[in-house]
């Protein structure tokens, strides 16, 4: 007979000898009573104790490594909401701060003391947050002129984040998208003028393309778009997606024009959790002058003990980020983060040197702008090859890597490539290991005597989309 009261434990039951961990974790009702907070640590933390470890996950462009001054830092400011800036009006400072540093990046030509943007959760409340205020401001001009406006569209690649799909649909907005193809891998701003008419809110090109990791060639497509607004009497401006540019850029490219120095580019958004080096979850938004940030976008809000301005989709948001980029700011400085991003984009072009020289591989491009790059299967490696790049996958997971294999997206969905982004806290130590393991792992595929389940589906002509592999890598189930 099991002595109940015993096994439920007091102060000197072992955890693991505890009657919780005999039981399974809640899955849809809340528990009737409490336990130890020692226990309930322990529950959820043993549930994430099989995943990678986030240093081996080259498949997120965000930040997996900050050093233990700024982890400190960050961790004493997990209780405080950004939004009660009347409570706490050092932080709204040094929001304004991090905007202004962030602006002058990008060569803002604003002269007041404090430039106009917005923190946002990530890159994807920031594109939303330059998409509306184009076709607010878009909208206001048509109402002005006695015209409809009930036809929005942007023009964007096929090369485009998911949130940009998001943005079309919650908001109602045509997305009309030129295609990428292996020969023009990156957004031609002719066909994307083609794709102009009077109801085009914006145009954005993408510096730090997610799929590929090139850059859209934004003072082309300036250009183009001068001449045509010129010729049309239109005022299509750009919108700059720089997710993942708008940190590199600026430190290993300064003399590149993408940015506040090109005529249309009216506002830019990017993460502060992806290079901008801040633990997830940060975005900012840029716009060239106040002028371009419509006023029905900043609502006031006057019952936190003050009137105060706001610009974004959230209300409530963490502090901590905030505080975390203002530190990197000061540590680094400009010469710091050009070191940090000079060594990821070093191991990222050493890894891409390697994968050239491995007989079944070929890289995207010949490009590496960004820390982060795209290869395929040789195609004529792939006719014999017994496994696909989703194999590849799976086995470097056995070792920890996250390395995703992922399709295209449409008009060259039939590519399967591999990718890796390399950030802070990845070495070129890390990355010979990387290479071994990936070395490794192609012998005994390789040797294989069958071919694998997603190598069958391929022969099969299954077609490579999402449907077919899951996040995994491994065949879906097939559909009823
Ligand atoms: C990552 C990314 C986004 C979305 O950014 P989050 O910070 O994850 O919200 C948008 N656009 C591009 C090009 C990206 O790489």
């Amino acid at each position: 007979m099991v002595d109940k009261d015993f096994r439920y434990g007091d102060a000197k039951t072992d955890t693991f000898g505890s009657d919780a961990m005999l039981q399974p974790s809640p899955v849809e009702k809340i528990p009737d009573g409490p336990t130890t907070p020692e226990i309930a640590y322990q529950m959820v933390k043993d549930e994430t104790f099989a995943q990678t470890q986030p240093r081996l996950n080259l498949a997120t462009f965000v930040t997996t490594y900050m050093d233990e001054y700024a982890t400190k830092l960050m961790n004493e400011a997990i209780n405080i909401n950004y939004i009660d800036e009347t409570e706490y009006p050092r932080v709204a400072v040094i929001n304004g701060k991090c905007i202004n540093i962030v602006a002058n990046l990008w060569n803002s030509p604003e002269q007041s003391k404090w430039k106009t943007g917005a923190v946002a959760i990530g890159s994807s409340e920031a594109c939303m947050l330059g998409g509306i205020a184009a076709w607010i401001r878009w909208r206001e001009r048509r109402q002005k002129e006695g015209k409809p406006f009930d036809k929005p569209n942007f023009v964007i690649s096929t090369g485009y984040q998911i949130v940009w799909e998001k943005f079309a649909q919650l908001w109602q907005i045509e997305m009309r998208t030129v295609p990428l193809t292996l020969e023009k891998t990156t957004l031609d701003p002719e066909a994307a003028i083609k794709l102009c008419d009077e109801n085009t809110i914006c145009v954005v090109p993408i510096q730090g393309v997610t799929w590929t990791g090139l850059n859209d060639d934004v003072e082309a497509l300036d250009a183009a778009l001068d001449a045509y607004n010129a010729k049309t009497g239109y005022d299509i401006p750009i919108h700059v997606d720089a997710a993942s540019g708008g940190f590199i850029l600026p430190f290993l490219n300064p003399e590149k024009k993408w940015d506040f120095r090109l005529k249309w580019v009216l506002s830019i958004s990017t993460s502060g959790h992806k290079f901008g080096l801040v633990y997830p979850g940060l975005g900012w938004v840029v716009w060239k002058d106040k002028q371009y940030l419509p006023d029905v976008m900043s609502f006031s809000v006057n019952y936190l003990g003050a009137e105060i301005r706001q610009v974004g989709l959230n209300f409530s948001r963490p502090a901590a980020q905030i505080l975390g980029q203002y530190y990197q700011f000061i540590r680094l400085g400009f010469e710091g983060y050009k070191n940090v991003q000079y060594n990821s984009l070093s191991v990222c072009k050493y890894i891409h040197e390697q994968i050239a020289q491995r007989a079944p591989f070929v890289n995207y491009s010949p490009d590496v702008p960004n820390p982060l790059f795209a290869w395929l299967m040789k195609p004529e490696y792939q006719k014999t090859a017994k496994w696909t790049l989703f194999d590849l996958q799976d086995k470097l997971a056995q070792k920890g890597w996250m390395v995703p294999a992922y399709t295209m997206p449409a008009n060259i969905e039939n590519i399967v490539v591999m990718r890796v982004v390399c950030k802070q806290g990845f070495s070129r130590d890390m990355a010979d290991q990387l290479i071994a393991d990936i070395d490794f792992a192609v012998n005994e595929l390789n040797a294989l005597e069958y071919p694998t389940p997603t190598r069958i589906a391929m022969e099969k002509n299954v077609p490579l989309t999402a449907k077919t592999f899951n996040h995994t890598g491994r065949p879906a189930p097939a559909a009823k």
